[in-house]
């Protein structure tokens, strides 16, 4: 089974682990380190080190504990920046570009697939996007006028797959889905045959760089390496990214129906979050897969809640024999609509990242694979331009900022209360969190199945933001810049590079 950063259960875990990873390196110098095993990062191990690389990927966790293994997996030309959005901030020739992009990434999963026979449960299906009132049918004549100029053959359909009501809808060919966790075990295997180099459970805590030489610390092993690649969702550390990355947790069910008809098609409404549906397999019987009812990372009190929404939403059309998974997960939207891929800001020539995919970091983290492998080969990529993360400005008041933030930790809590406090304090039912006010300072706690309380400071280290408690996948989430913690404070996800701070306890 495969571990994830959250407490519930996604329908691609069942995966056996890929137990690949090696104990020991031949050695600590490498062409390239690659850090983070999701669909980014492996993707990008397996093109260079077929290019000649000789690589060592490096995981915090084991392969897909991030979002590739709480994804929905759909493979989308259809963008979730509607393309009148990105014609507008970026051109008519560079939306050309990215919509060429989503191909190309449909098509280099196609084609891994093919090459080596993967069983992902990989199928072409049909796009749907359909209008519910005015307003939307009027933005979906304009999605379907944009789609004709960046190149995308949509139609006008009579139908959609899934019975809701609707008002217009278009219909695109070659959409596709897959199985993530399966392709993701079989592209590892691959680059392991390859001859690439592989550690889990090995967290990156630093980079240190002479321009040249990457230095790459994880624990006591000191690993160099002429490039690195931040393949970790968002890059750890204080970056201008994290300006320009705003973190959002998603929702997804897998529904059993009682008899209704699985959708033979991706569908997908215009709402603002918006909602969508596909069929998968699971243990040879389909699944409906209903996700959304997004919002930002650590903004919504009673995360449990929106499960029970979007459950709601979905028997409202469909009649539901049960509910046989639910998770969410999380994802990056960027400032201006396009991911953020290649050298890193302030990183020099041999550092790169990508990040900021929005809903569409299978296709883009597949296409991140192929630039940063460009980019580090022969220094050039078509997408260079479009997507480069130096797009973005130099931000006035960024070094204020990181060092106002700063000084929020050092002023905050002090480091011990009273077991007698904490008692009083932690009213909590088993397995819930809170953060609560002691003496006018914050602590968050949290009484875990067997009823002992934890308490820990609700700073997050990454820039001094109070976490909130996520009781649907019972973690502390910061709501500035989406670091994740376990509820015993244990980092799950970045930007952070440690976990939260632990309160002693005084008899
Ligand atoms: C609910 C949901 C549904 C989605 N549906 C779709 C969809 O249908 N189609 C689509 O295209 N996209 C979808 N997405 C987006 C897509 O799933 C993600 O963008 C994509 O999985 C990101 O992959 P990644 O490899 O960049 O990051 P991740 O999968 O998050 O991998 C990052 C890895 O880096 C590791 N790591 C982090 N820090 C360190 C460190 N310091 N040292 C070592 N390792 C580290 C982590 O442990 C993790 O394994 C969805 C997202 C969500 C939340």
């Amino acid at each position: 089974m495969i571990n994830r950063d959250g407490f519930s259960k996604s329908l691609w875990q069942n995966e056996a682990q890929a137990e690949l990873a090696q104990r020991s390196m031949p050695g600590y110098t490498f062409d390239v380190v690659v850090i983070g095993a999701g669909i980014t990062g492996v993707t990008t191990a397996l093109l260079l080190q077929q290019s000649g690389k000789q690589c060592l990927l490096l995981e915090a966790h084991n392969a897909g504990f991030g979002t590739s293994s709480g994804t929905s997996a759909h493979l989308n030309t259809l963008l979730d920046t509607p393309y009148p959005d990105v014609i507008s901030k970026f051109g008519k020739q560079k939306a050309m570009l990215a919509a060429q992009g989503a191909a190309e990434a449909i098509a280099i999963i196609k084609g891994h697939v093919d090459k080596y026979a993967i069983d992902c449960d990989f199928a072409y299906k049909t796009g749907y996007l359909f209008s519910q009132n005015e307003r939307e049918s009027q933005q979906l004549t304009e999605i379907s006028k944009a789609l004709e100029v960046v190149g995308i053959s949509a139609e006008w359909s009579d139908g959609i797959p899934v019975p809701l009501p609707f008002d217009n809808a278009i219909k695109v060919e070659r959409q596709a889905q897959f199985h993530p966790t399966k392709y993701l075990s079989a592209l590892l295997r691959q680059y392991i045959a390859d001859g690439g180099n592989y550690l889990d459970q090995t967290a990156v805590d630093h980079v240190d760089s002479d321009g040249a030489v990457q230095r790459v610390s994880a624990g006591k092993a000191i690993y160099q390496a002429t490039d690195i690649v931040y393949a970790t969702h968002i890059p750890p550390g204080l970056n201008l990214l994290h300006l320009r990355c705003a973190p959002y947790r998603s929702y997804v069910l897998a529904l059993k129906l009682a008899r209704d008809k699985y959708p033979d098609g991706l569908a997908y409404d215009l709402k603002e979050p918006y909602h969508y549906f596909r069929t998968a397999i699971h243990d040879g019987r389909p699944l409906l897969l209903v996700g959304g009812n997004d919002h930002k990372t650590g903004h919504e009190a009673k995360a449990e809640h929106v499960f029970s929404e979007l459950e709601a939403y979905a028997r409202k059309y469909y009649e539901v024999q049960a509910v046989a998974y639910r998770w969410s997960s999380q994802y990056y939207i960027p400032a201006d609509g396009l991911p953020y891929i290649g050298h890193l800001p302030g990183g020099g020539n041999h550092q790169f990242v990508a990040t900021g995919y929005s809903g569409n970091g299978m296709i883009f983290g597949t296409l991140a694979g192929r630039i940063l492998c460009d980019l580090i080969v022969s220094g050039e990529s078509p997408y260079t331009t479009l997507l480069s993360p130096s797009r973005i400005k130099p931000v006035a008041g960024f070094s204020r900022f990181i060092r106002e933030n700063a000084d929020v930790l050092k002023h905050f809590v002090s480091d011990r209360i009273s077991q007698q406090s904490l008692t009083e304090l932690s009213e909590l039912a088993k397995g819930e969190g809170r953060v609560v006010k002691y003496q006018e300072k914050q602590v968050a706690l949290y009484k875990d199945e067997y009823g002992k309380v934890y308490a820990l400071h609700p700073v997050c280290p990454h820039a001094g933001c109070i976490v909130q408690w996520n009781s649907a996948e019972q973690s502390w989430d910061c709501p500035c810049h989406g670091a994740r913690y376990a509820a015993t404070g244990e980092l799950l996800n970045g930007p952070a590079s440690r976990g939260l701070r632990h309160i002693g306890l005084d008899d």
